[in-house]
């Protein structure tokens, strides 16, 4: 290829990537994807699994807009799980376990029959620029591409290293290569590079497993998917198995830390504190005397089995001990050590809410190079960015989500206003809004939005109507459905006999009461189909705590409104600390509502903030 133009170019054919090239080119944009190798788009680096808790909601949400990551799931899901199933509706987590294979190939599926999408393979090795203003990338063969916008997801292959015991050697991930050059000059442009790490367990031959020694897991019988398009999976769901690790395996780490590379001094960069390595759960957690494994098959057809729990970077002679001593292992081949990697991410303070640089023109960044960990949250970013890549290369308006719309304004807001320590995974618990910001509800939340934005089909449009329409009857029917006590109390329903006549909505707010129990008392109801009443149901246990949360909300909104003008100094501000005046003016926090949220933020800053601001709109005026 001798010279391409695009109108946004995405770097990277990971998760961040291809949900980036598939909004962009969604949105309008001409767009062209650049990979390390076309048959990697869509890999999953570590665990073949979609979802989770506070990940799954991401997914929802993804795919609310359009997006492509749910679908995928939805196609290669081999095992469909709903997390916290006994908890509230608010925190479960749709999972998956994903054959490999199928979702790479529902990926570059789904991204050949995009429009506006071109997908090449290359390697990017430095930025062309004009001024502060990025026009286009060099490749590693010399070709050239110019594009207006660029999103840059190169996931864990800026500088990649990887650790097997005492080993190192370059590469973005097992099998590839790392990339040097582009990171090089990422370095010289921007500030707050730093370096994190994460892990991967061995791989296992399947038919080398005693699967009598194991527990089996089931799939669950009725599967909750992922896209909103889809009804049930696609193909056969298996069992996976689980094990646990025991003192012999706990021994033989332990004897052996020394030539593990994080424990042995080789690694220092900081690594995912939820997904601990077994070295780390051995010695951070010495009161016990064992750890859960799950037993994931790769794949429909895969003889690997991926042993979930275990990421380690013991070396290889290691690693067959201590496996070969866990109940259903004693007799495990593996077919590729675990390892660790180390890599550079950007201090994502250095972009804005569109996750757009704020001192680069034209270069967006989304996924792990962010210091997030994960596909979902990867994916997540990559929706954002490739649209705002697309908006700004075709003139349209940012756009951005906000804490109480989404998770994925949760995550953006979260990364950019803190920054990050460790790699950033996503929980419920990041959510102050997570009552409100559920899975069950993430269509209703984005999918309009998505639409005025032109980025939804004519199927999504359609079937989101037909649901808000059967939800909207329901909700009527709900609340014109209504009967004193005693005729509710006929019907066995215990309730306070005070006189005063309730709806079938008010009923349905008590977690005790299930729509079935009211079918006596209003036949009528029963025309309300299963998922409708699914729906109305979490939407009435819910409605009294949205309603009081809704102050939060409202003084949130508030503070965002209250802008910070570029002609702030903040070390003109007196009284200010040094610590915060240098985060100040690194962020640059666009509202006092961001600002707030910086850390080691407080109230006395914050008014000295407010104060300044007074007195510069009074002199300006
Ligand atoms: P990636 O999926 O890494 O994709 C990067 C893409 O960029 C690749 O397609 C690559 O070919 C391309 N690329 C790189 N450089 C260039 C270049 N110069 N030019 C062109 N293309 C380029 N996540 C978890 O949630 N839990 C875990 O336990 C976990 N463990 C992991 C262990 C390992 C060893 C690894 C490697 C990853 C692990 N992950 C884990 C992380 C997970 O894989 C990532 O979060 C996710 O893949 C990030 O998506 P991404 O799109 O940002 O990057």
């Amino acid at each position: 290829m001798k010279h391409q133009d695009a109108d946004v170019l995405v770097i990277g054919g990971g998760h961040a990537g291809c949900e980036a090239a598939y909004a962009a080119a969604r949105a309008g944009a001409k767009t062209l994807l650049l990979t390390l190798k076309l048959s990697d788009i869509g890999v999953m680096s570590c665990n073949p699994a979609i979802g989770g808790l506070g990940k799954g909601h991401l997914v929802r949400e993804i795919d609310a807009m359009g997006g492509l990551m749910g679908l995928a799931a939805d196609h290669s899901g081999i095992q469909f799980r709903l997390l916290n199933r006994r908890k509230g509706p608010a925190v479960r987590g749709p999972r998956t376990q994903s054959d490999r294979v199928l979702y790479r190939r529902a990926v570059a599926e789904i991204l050949a029959s995009q429009g506006n999408l071109r997908v090449v393979e290359g390697e990017a090795a430095a930025f062309s620029r004009e001024g502060d203003e990025i026009r286009g990338v060099r490749l590693a063969n010399g070709a050239e591409i110019n594009a207006s916008a660029v999103v840059l997801t190169t996931g864990t292959f800026l500088r990649g290293t990887i650790h097997i015991g005492m080993q190192s050697h370059a590469g973005g991930r097992i099998g590839d290569p790392a990339s040097h050059m582009l990171a090089d000059q990422l370095r010289e442009m921007v500030s707050g590079i730093g370096r994190l790490k994460t892990g991967t367990p061995p791989r296992l031959r399947k038919d080398s497993i005693d699967w009598n020694k194991t527990e089996l897991q089931q799939a669950d019988t009725n599967p909750a998917m992922f896209s909103y398009l889809s009804d049930r999976p696609c193909v056969e769901q298996i069992a996976c198995g689980i094990t646990h690790t025991n003192e012999k395996t706990h021994e033989i780490i332990g004897n052996n830390l020394a030539r593990s590379a994080m424990y042995g001094g080789k690694i220092q960069s900081v690594g995912p504190r939820y997904c601990p390595s077994i070295e780390d759960k051995v010695t951070r957690f010495q009161d016990k005397a064992s750890h859960q494994i799950f037993l994931e098959p790769e794949g429909l057809t895969s003889d690997l089995v991926y042993p979930n729990g275990i990421s380690t970077s013991l070396p290889t002679d290691v690693q067959v001990s201590y496996v070969r001593s866990i109940a259903g292992l004693e007799n495990a081949v593996i077919a590729q050590p675990g390892y660790a990697i180390e890599y550079d991410f950007v201090d994502p303070q250095v972009l804005d809410h569109g996750l757009r640089l704020k001192d680069v023109r034209g270069l967006f960044l989304a996924g792990q190079i962010n210091g997030t960990t994960g596909y979902e949250e990867a994916a997540a970013q990559g929706l954002i960015a490739g649209l705002n890549a697309a908006f700004a290369a075709t003139g349209r308006q940012a756009i951005s989500l906000a804490r109480n719309e989404a998770y994925i304004g949760v995550l953006i807001d979260d990364l950019i206003t803190r920054g990050v320590s460790e790699p950033y995974r996503m929980f419920t618990s990041r959510a102050e809004f997570r009552l409100s910001l559920r899975a069950d509800n993430a269509d209703q939340r984005l999918t309009p939005k998505a639409q005025e934005l032109g980025l939804i089909t004519e199927e999504r449009r359609a079937k989101f109507s037909a649901k808000m329409a059967l939800l909207e009857q329901g909700h009527a029917l709900l609340r014109s459905s209504d009967a004193t006590p005693s005729e509710i109390a006929a019907h066995g329903i215990d309730i306070n006999q005070d006189g005063r006549r309730r709806t079938a909505e008010a009923l349905l707010s008590f977690p005790n009461i299930v729509f079935e129990k009211l079918e006596p008392i209003w036949p009528a109801l029963q025309v309300i189909d299963p998922g409708t009443r699914d729906q109305l149901t979490i939407e009435a246990l819910y409605a009294h705590y949205i309603w009081r949360q809704q102050k939060d909300v409202e003084s949130l909104q508030k503070d965002e409104r209250l802008v910070i003008p570029d002609w702030v100094i903040y070390s003109e501000i007196g009284g200010l600390s040094a610590e915060l005046t240098i985060k100040l003016e690194r962020v640059r926090p666009p509202s006092i509502g961001h600002a707030a949220r910086i850390d080691g933020m407080t109230p006395a800053a914050l008014t000295l903030i407010l104060a300044h601001l007074r007195r510069g709109t009074r002199e300006s005026a």
